[in-house]
């Protein structure tokens, strides 16, 4: 597959002509026009109150991040192709036909000012879901060769190796590394167990510490668990990048390890979009109910923590807490990760916005993958450093790498000297005997 950058703003792969660019792309607008997406673009009624909940519109003001506007080429395609009265607007020319330069200019909407954080969806009141309604044109956009040329790169590295940074036979030697780095037993490949554990990219990478440190805490409960060469990475950047066939594929590969290893659960490392993908996308290509149980991180140490199993000493400090969008507004674990805070002696200060109302860190739904988005992610940033200053809080803790790594980058890009930290490292380093 060939790539070339159009002009700034957006990016194209593949040989695919303009004309055949658009009818990929409506080709998959219609079939995604479901009961459910009819109703949602039927029922908006422009009130405007989703502007307010958008981190990229609060930020900067522009009108063109306005969420309804995002969707309004969606709109467009589902009143000319799909709805009850499409012959007729067809025949009248009521809504135009989408072009080319539309599609190319609708990238930077749904790809580098939307992170799927739902809170738009959350302020409704027409109850339209424009986190998932993008999601779903990310589809179309992806069939068209038209998404950011980062995406795709990374798009092509998980359909060879599952996953956007590790060649599965390179597992072994990192884990081996890891492990001896920490000072910890990571199992791989184990024939038999009953957790597959699995990771993100950072984990593998710049993060290492969070998978030690999960290592640690599941040896410390005696768990037979294994991390595996046929699905170990969670991340899944189908979900992300609109590859619906690739996002198939990932989940797949994670649940069918599972049951083939004789594992009941699958634990999941710090990462939203791994939690949405595989948590409560799954089941679409499952009949019926899933043969594994599919568990975030911060549920595990919850119930760990609840029962008894896993002691963790009082820290003592005060803290601050960022809410992952995936995990806790998408993904409904608000209560988990305070708990955990509470076991480990950290009364919260909570952010001006936080639980499900909490602001996106600017880089979910692949958006800190996104060169291109670095400025509108700094913007972002800024608000949210803003508000964790204003707790006067020492600590600030959050429960997803990928929101970790975003913030990392506007800490180094503003000199801000604090730490975003990781709830599971937090337990971790603070296990009682
Ligand atoms: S899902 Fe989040 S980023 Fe996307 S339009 Fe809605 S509020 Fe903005
Ligand atoms: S809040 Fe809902 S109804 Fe109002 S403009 Fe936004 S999408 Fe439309």
């Amino acid at each position: 597959m060939s790539t070339a950058a159009a002009k700034p703003g957006f990016d194209r792969q593949g040989e695919l002509s303009d004309e055949a660019r658009v009818d990929a792309a409506m080709r998959s607008f219609v079939r995604e026009f479901g009961v459910t997406a009819a109703v949602h673009m039927e029922a908006c009624v422009r009130c405007g109150m989703c502007a307010e909940a958008c981190h990229f519109h609060v930020t900067t003001g522009e009108a063109k991040y306005t969420p309804a506007y995002k969707l309004e080429p969606f709109r467009r395609a589902y009143f000319r192709e799909a709805s009850p009265f499409a012959p007729i607007v067809r025949a009248l020319g009521l809504v135009k036909k989408l072009g080319i330069d539309e599609l190319q200019q609708w990238q930077e909407l749904i790809y580098d000012s939307c992170t799927m954080c739902g809170r738009c969806t959350l302020v409704c009141p027409m109850g339209i879901d424009i986190a998932e309604l993008v999601k779903e044109a990310r589809h179309g956009m992806f069939k068209a060769g038209l998404i950011p040329e980062r995406l795709a790169l990374m798009d092509r590295a998980a359909q060879q190796w599952g996953s956007p940074a590790t060649p599965p036979e390179d597992l072994p030697d990192i884990l081996a590394e890891v492990s001896e780095e920490h000072g910890v037993p990571i199992p791989c490949d184990l024939e038999r167990a009953d957790i597959l554990v699995t990771a993100a990219p950072a984990e593998l990478g710049d993060h290492t510490k969070a998978l030690a440190d999960a290592a640690k805490i599941l040896n410390r409960l005696g768990l037979k668990w294994t991390m595996h060469q046929g699905g170990f990475d969670a991340s899944n950047i189908g979900f992300n990048n609109g590859d619906l066939k690739l996002q198939e594929r990932l989940t797949k590969a994670l649940i069918d390890t599972a049951v083939k290893i004789g594992a009941k659960t699958i634990l999941l490392p710090e990462c939203g979009h791994a939690y949405g993908a595989a948590r409560w996308e799954a089941a679409k290509w499952y009949d019926g109910a899933l043969p594994v149980r599919i568990i975030h991180m911060t549920e595990f140490l919850d119930e760990q923590i609840a029962s008894g199993k896993l002691r963790v000493k009082p820290i003592g400090d005060t803290a601050t807490f960022h809410d992952p969008c995936q995990i806790v507004r998408r993904g409904g674990l608000e209560a988990a990760a305070r708990r955990v805070l509470a076991a480990l002696g950290l009364p919260l200060t909570e952010l001006k916005d936080h639980g499900v109302a909490g602001f996106c860190c600017g880089g979910g739904g692949g958006v800190v993958s996104n060169i291109r988005a670095a400025p509108l992610r700094a913007k972002v940033f800024e608000m949210k450093k803003a508000q964790v200053e204003a707790t006067g809080a020492k600590r600030f803790v959050t429960s997803c790498g990928q929101c970790r790594i975003t913030l990392e980058q506007g800490a180094k890009a503003t000199h801000w000297t604090k730490k975003p930290e990781s709830l599971l490292e937090l337990v971790a380093e603070n296990m009682a005997e």
